[in-house]
């Protein structure tokens, strides 16, 4: 089951890509596993998947201990992080896909041993449940982490308004695209900012045709399997 809702959605990452004429492998996969047990993490990563998310901080850490012997596989926290678990994860995982604050910024350098590849997470749709900093700010925020040497920002990362049409959707993942070029084009050294974290199992294919290169897919991964 696992492993055919995987080829249905790299086929549609292939004809996303086709459409708007890139390449397949710009854009990486990465698997939200927080609806699912180790079980199926292991099913998953076996069908070929390198790059597995979670959004809270023990449920990684208690996966990432129980797969031990898939070393190669990348971690990714996508959600909120708070200040005081800072410590138990940074040096556990690869990238950090919701970076908002300095307060977490200054936290992060200080717990971290090496380098961490990081995205600013932007609040594009404007809605007040969501994390995230305004566009406004995208500019002087990336100034400001200039002073932590240890985050490395890779790129930016939003998430699409749950009720929204696609025109909509797709205004969200253009103006994140913006922003992104906006940054590269001041060749900040330590925020390279070329990747686009955007796109969930709704909407990644309108994410890949507005640039993505990291999308963020649960449960059209797990569809019509068992829970745990
Ligand atoms: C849960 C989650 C996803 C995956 O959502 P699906 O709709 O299950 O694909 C992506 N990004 C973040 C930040 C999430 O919390």
């Amino acid at each position: 089951m696992i492993a055919d809702n995987l080829h249905k959605i790299k086929q549609d990452i292939q004809d996303s890509c086709a459409l708007v004429h890139r390449e397949p492998k710009e854009v990486t996969l990465v698997a939200v596993t927080k609806s699912v047990g180790v079980a199926q993490t292991k099913e998953l990563i076996d069908a070929g998947v390198a790059h597995c998310a979670e959004n809270r901080v023990d449920k990684l850490l208690e996966k990432k201990q129980k797969l031990l012997n898939y070393s190669e596989t990348k971690w990714h926290l996508i959600g909120n992080l708070q200040r005081r678990k800072v410590k138990l994860i940074v040096n556990e995982i690869d990238y950090f896909h919701a970076l908002d604050s300095l307060t977490l910024a200054e936290e992060i350098q200080k717990r971290l041993v090496k380098q961490l590849a990081c995205f600013v997470e932007v609040n594009v749709s404007g809605e007040a449940t969501k994390h995230g900093i305004s566009p406004d700010e995208v500019l002087p925020f990336l100034e400001s982490l200039a002073a932590y040497s240890k985050i490395k920002v890779v790129g930016l990362m939003t998430m699409a308004p749950k009720e929204a049409s696609a025109e909509q959707i797709r205004n969200v993942f253009g103006t994140l695209r913006e922003l992104r070029d906006l940054v590269q084009s001041r060749h900040y050294t330590h925020a390279p900012c070329t990747e686009l974290s955007m796109g969930m199992s709704q909407d990644f294919q309108l994410a890949i045709e507005e640039g993505a290169t990291f999308i963020r897919v649960g449960t059209a991964l797990f569809k019509d399997e068992e829970e745990e």
